[in-house]
């Protein structure tokens, strides 16, 4: 295994906690305990009390119903009606001076009925404990009283001769028990009748283990389909994951060839494109630096050895000492200072720790400033550097930072101006609101598909470029790190053979 390897396992190796795979088994086996408890409350602990409440307001309805449509001529029809609709069997008797008397209505659908083979004593008893409380009496009968169900005071309820019909119902029957309500009516006319219902009752605890049983093997069930899920949905997920993170690892030990894989889910292949494009991107500048410390290191190696010799001349060799010997000891010294200076000045800038501080200055000023800085140079090498403005244009901004963008704009033009030595700068107010600076010169100009590389660190077009200020190849990122602080608007224009234009915009103030 390659030191590289053995780092980049290492590296993987140290983070601990639980993984998406975990994360997904427990995350789907909690959803799936969830479900199963909601399922076993409503369908297993709390089914009894559900299926109670229906059957009790079914009978109440049916109740209401018959107390309302007692004068109707249709009743009997009526009560076929709510016996089929709700398979309860109906009595409808009169009433005479506290018993029931005749039957004027009579719907028989169950085999466990009450109603119809009570004896009328056991109806008048039950109408009378309907009279007694208020115009109601319900009650529930275990017909087939099983060991340990609680019955006592409901079978004594039920007649004999039904007990001993029982014996020949099915096994749903004997099951059954049986609520019988009565309620005591008045018709319009004030005669008093007896409305019987028996109503059968399945108790649903009596199939209550299979039910136990059945949903013992549906949470098996459902708790394997998650697992299985979770782990399908980790693989697909967690998979790529690791992949890319041993691939990330490799990167980190600086082996840029890697390539992150673009599969899975649309996140983890967008991620991988991320990564394939980051990858891209730090080797590139890797690229850049590397060939950046090799022209820095050229750069500062010549005038260094530059100026040590020329010292040592002048030192050792009488008559050398002249002022052109001295001149260009300077002008190296210079240079060096530069190249110092823009790596200095990138790094404070890119680092983020030195924010802009605005304050309203006149820019067509700072123009003319710059420009005097090469008063000198200009008159010396014979140039030409032309100020075009329309009126005087005040901005607010850092001023040090706008005359660092002017002083590097115009470096460059005059640096990389043509065979004329021409440089021009032009300042416009636009619609009142903007000022625009432009900066052009005659020069060899950029190809169009280098205008956008430009301006990254450590950018040069020409990578053997011969002129006498050797640039740092930074100029352009500090002018876009310092315009882009100050939200401006900047670009470059550019024909081969002709010349570029350099230009930004600020808010006037
Ligand atoms: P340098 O210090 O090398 O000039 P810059 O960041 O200022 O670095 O510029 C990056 C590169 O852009 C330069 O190396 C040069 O190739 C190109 N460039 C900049 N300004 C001009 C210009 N006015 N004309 C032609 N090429 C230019």
């Amino acid at each position: 295994m390659s030191a590289s390897e053995k780092a980049t396992r290492t590296f993987s190796a140290k983070i601990k906690g639980i993984g998406i795979r975990g994360q997904l088994v427990l995350g789907f086996t909690a959803f799936a305990f969830v479900i199963l408890l909601i399922v076993w409350i409503f369908q297993i602990l709390l089914l009894d009390k559900f299926y109670e409440f229906t059957k009790y307001s079914e009978l109440r309805s049916i109740l209401d119903t018959i107390e309302y449509s007692i004068d109707s001529e249709d009743i009997d029809e009526i009560c076929s009606d709510l016996a089929a609709q709700y398979d309860v069997c109906i009595a409808i008797y009169t009433v005479a001076d506290g018993c029931v008397n005749e039957c004027i209505a009579d719907k028989e659908v169950s085999p466990t009925c009450v109603i119809h083979y009570a004896e009328k004593e056991s109806l008048n008893d039950y109408y009378a404990k309907a009279l007694k409380s208020g115009s109601t009496y319900t009650q529930r009968l275990n017909l087939n009283p099983e060991p340990g169900f609680d019955n006592d005071e409901h079978s004594k309820e039920v007649p004999p001769h039904h007990r001993e019909e029982n014996r020949h119902k099915n096994r749903e029957d004997l099951l059954s028990e049986v609520v019988v309500s009565v309620k005591a009516l008045n018709d319009a006319n004030g005669n008093e009748y007896a409305a019987f219902i028996n109503l059968r009752f399945t108790p649903v605890n009596a199939i209550q283990q299979t039910r136990n049983m059945q949903f013992g093997y549906i949470a098996l069930g459902v708790i394997i389909v998650a697992v299985f899920f979770a782990l399908l949905f980790s693989i697909r997920i967690a998979r790529p994951i690791e992949r890319m993170t041993y691939s990330a690892a490799k990167m980190a030990n600086g082996d840029y060839s890697v390539e992150f894989k673009a599969e899975g889910m649309r996140e983890t292949k967008h991620l991988a494109r991320t990564l394939n494009f980051a990858v891209e991107q730090i080797s590139k500048t890797d690229n850049l630096q590397r060939e950046l410390i090799a022209n820095i290191s050229h750069d500062l190696r010549t005038p260094l050895t530059l100026i040590s010799g020329y010292s040592e001349m002048m030192r050792d060799i009488p008559g050398e000492n002249t002022p052109e010997n001295s001149q260009l000891i300077i002008d190296e010294t210079k240079r060096l200072t530069t190249l110092v200076n823009d790596m200095l000045d990138y790094s404070k800038y890119s680092s983020g720790c030195n924010s802009p501080a605005f304050e309203e200055f006149n820019l067509t000023e700072s123009v003319r400033k710059t420009m005097a800085r090469y008063n000198e140079f200009v008159k010396v090498n014979g140039y030409t550097i032309d100020f075009d403005y329309d009126r005087e244009a005040g901005i607010v901004a850092d001023e040090r930072m706008i005359l660092q963008v002017l002083y590097n704009l115009l470096n460059n033009a005059v640096n990389y101006t043509g065979e004329d030595k021409r440089v021009r700068i032009t300042q416009r107010i636009i619609d009142d609101a903007k000022v625009r600076i432009s900066i052009y010169d005659s020069g060899e100009g950029i190809p169009s598909e280098k205008l956008t590389d430009i301006w990254d660190r450590y950018y040069k077009v020409d990578k053997s470029h011969k002129r006498a200020l050797t640039g740092s190849g930074l100029g352009l990122s500090i002018v876009s790190r310092l315009l882009q602080m100050h939200s401006a608007s900047y670009g470059v224009e550019s024909s081969e053979g002709k010349g570029s234009c350099f230009w930004f915009e600020l808010p006037i103030a």
